[in-house]
């Protein structure tokens, strides 16, 4: 017998997440493009609802989030008895390593994937089995060829984080009919929006029973700070995960914020149409200065130096101006920067820095 209480197996090989930075030390007016959050802020209607929510908080809230999930599957066009909410989208995530993954199982993430999906396996015990990606693009082949019997989950984001790339429709269902059918593939469509003519991974959900699309409020809505996500799967899944959901996880206002974001179409649009035309603008700006840079079907950028020393000095000279960005060496990208596009000031700003750090101008 031990001496003193046990964490579960895999607990304390947790690395704790590292969330972008938001202050740099003796500056006041930082601009802050560590996180990938929206620089036009979020919709005066999801204002107005926060507001308004301000007069029920003795109330508990509804449990089964059904104003909610009509307002989504409304807009998105999909069935509202096959959505589930979360605190954010990584609730969502935990509820699919939960239901489906444990002790002695394998869950399968990509070289550069997004650091919660080694956290979320390793809460539940299970182990992350990391596949290369091919020139920083997620690879179907090598993700099919580590599937083993002890396979449960399979985690990618589309497109992903940090590297902004993305992996097509053909691709997509190359990897979804490649699974064995007992693997759940969780298609993490947190950017989706961004990507134009993208669904993503509606259609694939509806065609097969073990896919799970899990979307946010945090990147487009410009809502981080309200915590509020779902997930799109087929009925016996979305089943499954309402049962290791705590009954009151969001509240009312969480709920009332998140349907009056989703229903401000027009404010998305222009937040999308945005962010395209000021991509693109600081992609083309950091290639014409020698600076790598892969297209982005996100909100933000990766910058890639010539070697990771170029790299960090790069990220002192933005600190030096106030500017915060994403170093991503814990990503294996250690010569790489993550920039969250911004308005047009602050693109042009960044830009500045970067050109003069380079004695471009
Ligand atoms: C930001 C992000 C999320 C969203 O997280 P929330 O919990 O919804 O704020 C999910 N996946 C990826 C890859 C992200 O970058």
């Amino acid at each position: 017998m031990t001496t003193k209480p046990q964490p579960q197996p895999g607990i304390m090989d947790i690395a704790l997440y590292v969330s972008g930075e938001s202050k740099v030390e003796g500056k006041t007016e930082v601009l802050k493009l560590s996180a990938n959050e929206n620089p036009y802020g979020f919709s005066d209607k999801a204002k107005e609802a926060y507001l308004r929510s301000a007069v029920n908080l003795h109330r508990y809230p509804n449990t089964d989030h059904a104003p909610l999930r009509e307002a989504i599957a409304e807009i998105h066009g999909i069935d509202a008895g096959r959505i589930i909410c979360g605190v954010g989208s990584d609730e969502v995530l935990q509820f699919i390593v939960h239901s489906y993954a444990g002790v002695g199982d394998e869950v399968i993430v990509t070289e550069h994937g997004f650091s919660m999906y080694p956290i979320l396996a390793r809460m539940v015990g299970a182990t992350p089995v990391e596949v290369k990606e091919k020139t920083r693009v997620v690879d179907v082949d090598s993700i099919l060829s580590a599937v083993t019997p002890k396979t449960r989950v399979v985690f990618i984001a589309n497109p992903a984080n940090p590297t902004g790339t993305m992996i097509g429709e053909d691709e997509l269902y190359r990897l979804a009919k490649g699974l064995p059918r007992n693997v759940i593939l969780v298609i993490d469509s947190a950017y989706a929006e961004f990507a134009e003519g993208y669904d993503g991974g509606k259609a694939i959900v509806n065609e097969f029973a073990n896919v799970v699309m899990t979307r946010t409020f945090s990147k487009l809505h410009g809502l981080g700070g309200m915590r509020i996500g779902w997930g799109y799967a087929q009925r016996e899944v979305i089943d499954v995960l309402n049962r290791v959901r705590q009954p009151f996880n969001l509240s009312e206002t969480q709920m009332t914020v998140a349907a009056a974001a989703v229903r401000d179409t027009d404010f998305a649009e222009r937040c999308v149409r945005e962010n395209a035309r000021w991509r693109d603008w600081l992609r083309n700006a950091l290639v014409q200065m020698g600076v790598g840079c892969d297209e982005s079907y996100a909100n933000f950028v990766l910058a890639r130096f010539s070697n990771p020393d170029e790299a960090a000095a790069c990220n002192v000279a933005l600190k030096a101006d106030g500017i915060i960005v994403r170093p991503v060496g814990s990503y294996k990208l250690p010569n790489c920067l993550r920039i969250t596009v911004g308005d047009e000031a602050a693109c042009r700003r960044v830009i500045h820095v970067i050109a003069t750090f380079k004695g471009i101008r």
